[in-house]
């Protein structure tokens, strides 16, 4: 039979990620020692006490439906985030639950964003943004950068991509993929054009806690009212905490954005799980103590890879001051990114992710979400395939 696909589905790019990392597990169920630099996600546990609040729910019968944007707790618990982390006031009716972060971008882009509308995109991206826009029928315009300006868009660069089709420009800040994290000048200037030209930020900050060398985040919301009313924050619980699994991510709004997309969840997904609600609850009410030993160890492992990436023959790692990647730039092996993975993984059991997949066909994203000795181990053969093309 001749299935029918939705144009809107049938245009989506199969994730090159997904494809690297099932040939990864495949090579590794037939006993080899692969060293995985792919995933997106921390290698630590979630803290326990996030787990005994969920088991405590859940051994409490709490597993009914809840409210679609969330428990009034939760809600709570993130407003509250808001204005002792961000000094940022939201009510609680601006704060969505979702299932995850990646559900709330694809939910602000559903409810903001229609056929002719354009959404403005910085390359390398998260590589779901381009695909969301298309979901919801409009149209990415992506603005590429390199690594020789640390892979961040520059004021004249936003300004020329405007039209009066503009609608929405995403901000990813700590960044995945590049571990890029933008000056709060940097940050202001490009709010200022969005406020100026009335253009809606998505910004998405599910990094905010993951900074070393003395970097600062700072969100574009926090700049002025006016950057905050053309601000949808996007945030999660998968990255500090560790809750990838969960599904389980939140977003603060201008209240008649937070009423369509709680519209838009209501018919979709409904209420995130209830007994991971309130395992976030206690989340961002309780110890932030794990969050030290993680950074300290991030910060560790980062800047081993980056020396030992910068002494490789033909590669250069542009600094990367959050979130847990390395994006080296490989042009000069003369390998594009998908045969230069592909060769890693099938002729040094090393797993990267090619940079094509973020829309920089250039680099590739090393993930250093594990442990020291694996990145020891898997630059160390990283080096001997470059040495080898360059031999
Ligand atoms: C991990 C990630 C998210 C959210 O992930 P969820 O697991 O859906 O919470 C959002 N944006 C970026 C850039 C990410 O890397």
């Amino acid at each position: 039979m001749n299935y029918p696909i939705a144009r809107r589905a049938a245009s989506l790019s199969p994730s090159l990620t997904l494809a690297i990392d099932s040939k990864a597990k495949q090579m590794k169920a037939e006993g080899l020692d692969v060293v995985g630099f792919g995933a997106g996600e921390p290698d630590f546990d979630t803290p326990q006490h996030i787990k005994d609040a969920a088991a405590k729910a859940l051994a409490d019968g709490f597993t009914k439906y809840t409210p679609s944007s969330g428990i009034p707790e939760l809600r709570q618990a993130i407003a509250d985030k808001f204005q002792r982390e961000n000094g940022l006031s939201y009510k609680p009716s601006q704060v969505i639950v979702s299932c995850g972060g990646k559900h709330s971008c694809y939910n602000v882009i559903l409810a903001t964003c229609q056929e002719g509308d354009e959404v403005i995109i910085p390359a390398p991206y998260w590589l779901s943004y381009p695909e969301m826009v298309k979901l919801a029928g409009a149209t990415p315009v992506i603005l590429p950068t390199t690594d020789q300006t640390e892979f961040k868009v520059t004021p004249e660069q936003l300004l020329a991509a405007l039209t009066p089709r503009s609608r929405l420009f995403i901000l990813n800040s700590p960044s995945n993929p590049t571990g890029t994290v933008y000056t709060p000048e940097e940050i202001k200037a490009l709010g200022d054009i969005c406020v100026d030209h009335g253009v809606l930020i998505m910004s998405d900050e599910i990094y905010e806690h993951l900074v070393y060398d003395g970097a600062v985040h700072r969100g574009v919301a926090t700049f002025s009212p006016k950057h905050q009313e053309h601000t949808i924050i996007v945030h999660g619980f998968a990255k500090a905490w560790s809750m990838t699994g969960w599904r389980l991510g939140f977003l603060a709004a201008p209240e008649p954005i937070a009423k369509a997309i709680d519209a838009v969840q209501s018919h979709s997904t409904s209420n995130p799980t209830s007994f991971a609600q309130k395992g976030g609850v206690a989340a961002l009410n309780g110890s932030q103590a794990h969050l030290p030993g993680w950074l300290a160890e991030y910060a560790r492992r980062r800047s081993f890879a980056w020396k030992a990436l910068n002494a490789m023959p033909g590669i250069t790692c542009a600094n990367a001051r959050g979130a847990f990647y390395l994006f080296p730039n490989i042009s000069r092996t003369g390998l594009k990114s998908t045969e230069f993975c592909s060769r890693l993984l099938e002729q040094h059991q090393v797993a990267a992710v090619p940079g094509i997949a973020f829309g920089a066909d250039d680099y590739i994203r090393l993930s250093y979400a594990t442990s020291l000795a694996n990145i020891e181990k898997g630059l160390a053969r990283m080096e001997k395939f470059v040495a080898s093309l360059n031999g």
